[in-house]
């Protein structure tokens, strides 16, 4: 069966492999998402991932401390995701490989972008952690970058608690609506809560799709890859 996606970016938030409190890590929520992971790539699917690091640590959130140093605290903390995603993904026989972009070379591969198409081309997942291993930017920001790199077909925004982009909070606003699919300039110009501005105006230059669904039911992730329309795409028109 041919794929429309060849090669994708997950780009997976910190709070999605959390527990209820959006904290921490629940091993449960991990080896679900790890086991469609391994279904994506046993379709030949070259699959790269860009996790977040919410649930530790939000650079953002810090009151009293210098920014850039709660930024380094908040990459380290998408570090700890993405060691626990690997491990997930190799208990399950899934070869995979974990590339930061700080270095820290006795626990990850440093970020060397050859090498990571090089291990997707042999069937392996790379996982991307460490962000974008600058302060002031995020990881959907280093979604964009890395998808716009290595050459990906679409980024796969995957959310908890939400299942797609809506015109305004479901959550507090009974008559938002959910969009099947957006301009990226519209997000812009409607501050559509999706991604920061930074990471859609990337995806817009690199003319990259975003596809943004709910990862509360991960087989999501195979319904888009078989074509499903599944929340809501960005793309230019
Ligand atoms: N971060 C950063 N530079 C990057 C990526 C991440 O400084 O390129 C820091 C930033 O402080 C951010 C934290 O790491 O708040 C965790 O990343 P993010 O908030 O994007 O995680 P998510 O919301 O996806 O869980």
């Amino acid at each position: 069966m041919e794929h429309i996606y060849k090669r994708v970016i997950l780009k997976i938030s910190g709070e999605a492999l959390s527990g209820g409190e959006g904290r921490g890590i629940d091993e449960k929520v991990i080896f679900e998402i790890a086991n469609v992971i391994k279904q994506v790539n046993n379709l030949g699917i070259e699959v790269a991932i860009v996790v977040g690091g919410g649930n530790f640590w939000r650079g953002i959130s810090a009151k009293e401390m210098d920014r850039t140093t709660s930024d380094y605290m908040g990459m380290l903390g998408t570090v700890i995701n993405g060691l626990a995603l690997q491990d997930h993904l190799e208990r399950i026989d899934v070869e995979t490989r974990v590339q930061t972009a700080i270095e820290m070379r006795q626990v990850a591969e440093p970020y060397i972008r050859r090498r990571a198409i090089r291990h997707l081309e042999k069937g392996r997942v790379v996982i991307f952690a460490g962000g974008s291993g600058n302060p002031y930017f995020s990881t959907d920001t280093t979604a964009a970058l890395r998808a716009a790199e290595i050459n990906a077909d679409v980024i796969l925004l995957a959310k908890k608690g939400i299942d797609g982009v809506y015109s305004d909070d479901p959550n507090t606003n009974k008559n938002a609506t959910r969009y099947d699919d957006l301009k990226y300039i519209d997000v812009l110009n409607k501050g559509l809560k999706v991604m920061d501005s930074t990471a859609t105006s990337l995806c817009m230059d690199n003319n990259i799709p975003i596809i943004v669904f709910g990862i509360e039911q991960p087989e999501n992730i195979t319904k888009i890859i078989n074509g499903h329309k599944i929340g809501t795409i960005i793309k230019e028109g």
